[in-house]
């Protein structure tokens, strides 16, 4: 062939090849809304216009750094509609309470803290939450704890705090039993965890041994408290059935670091939300009004909140009665 050809040739190929790893990196995850009309349950339709509402105020997914938790882990995500048609009805009304429970041998600073992860929960959720006396763990079998590797302390096994500790405390009017430890925890799967859910108990450990010492001032405290409230929301959301989220940078995403915890909202994204409208029957504009509220005694812990609670307050649709009425449903 003549060289004019190669001349012309190579920057179309080059625009090809161009062309091809945009579309590739730019591709969404091919799961979303692949149900039949058929599957999709009745009285979908104000949720899916509430999250529509939402939409302008949150952040799309970025791009994952090195090592996030995407980047090692292959998920599709689960859109609103696919929540809704595999969790038809909502929370039984004979268990809507959540349970917090402290585990160990805590200080008063620990308590303290917990007992806001309770009261944080009631807001974020709008579910009564009840802070158990906490309970010692007693003593461990060998193969539920190890050396840490952290700080010297010891990790406990999540698999056995779930199934051999809090399970037997779950109360029939509890929707979720959240244990709080502040011993480092581990899984038969990876070095550390900050927390684990047993869906099957509806149960949920977690733990603050990573987020800083929080009997060290304010800041230190305050951050500890971010980083629990996170942790805290993001393990219940998954008791009720949510799975990690690809679609916004969002409470719900998997995260595989401190620091991508850190990057996380303290809230969910539209998508998320609207599977808590729909499970629980919640009113969106009442959740807003009261996590507002609770951050008025605190350092601002998520601007999400006011600007989704102005979104409510403009909102002369009805679509709040029609979302906490649960449409046809
Ligand atoms: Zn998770
Ligand atoms: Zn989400």
């Amino acid at each position: 062939m003549s060289k004019s050809f190669y001349l012309l040739a190579a920057p179309l190929l080059v625009a090809v090849i161009v062309i091809y790893a945009r579309t590739t990196l730019i591709t969404p995850p091919a799961a979303f809304d692949t149900l039949e009309p058929a599957d999709i349950p009745p009285g979908t339709e104000p949720f899916m216009a509430g999250r529509t509402l939402l939409k302008p105020l949150h952040q799309e997914k970025l791009p994952t750094r090195e090592g996030d938790w995407l980047n090692r882990h292959a998920e599709l995500g689960q859109s609103f509609l696919e929540y809704a048609a595999s969790h038809r009805e909502p929370l039984d009304p004979r268990m809507r309470r959540l349970r917090v429970q402290p585990i160990g041998d805590l200080s008063n600073i620990d308590l303290k803290l917990m007992a806001e992860v309770a009261l944080f929960l009631e807001a974020f959720f709008q579910l009564p939450v009840t802070p158990n006396v906490a309970v010692p763990f007693g003593i461990l079998p060998s193969d539920a704890e190890r050396p840490g590797e952290y700080h010297t302390q010891r990790q406990v096994l999540t698999s056995y705090v779930n199934q051999n500790v809090l399970a037997p405390l779950k109360s029939d009017d509890a929707a979720v039993v959240l244990g709080i430890v502040v011993d480092d925890l581990w899984s038969r799967t990876g070095n550390y965890l900050f927390g684990q859910a047993d869906l099957g108990n509806k149960v949920a450990v977690m733990s603050i041994a990573r987020f800083g010492d929080p009997s060290q001032g304010r800041t230190e405290y305050d951050l500890c408290l971010r980083r629990a409230f996170k942790v805290a929301a993001h393990e219940t959301g998954h008791v009720f059935g949510l799975m990690h989220c690809v679609e916004y940078e969002c409470l719900m995403n998997g995260s595989n670091s401190l620091d991508e915890t850190d990057r996380k909202p303290l809230e969910y994204c539209p998508s998320c939300q609207a599977k808590l409208w729909w499970a629980l029957r919640l009113k969106p504009a009442t959740r807003a009004e009261e996590l507002v509220e609770f951050e008025a005694a605190r350092p601002i812990l998520e601007p999400l909140w006011q600007q989704e609670r102005a979104i409510w307050r403009r909102d002369r649709s009805g679509l709040v009665a029609r979302i906490s009425g649960g449409g046809e449903k």
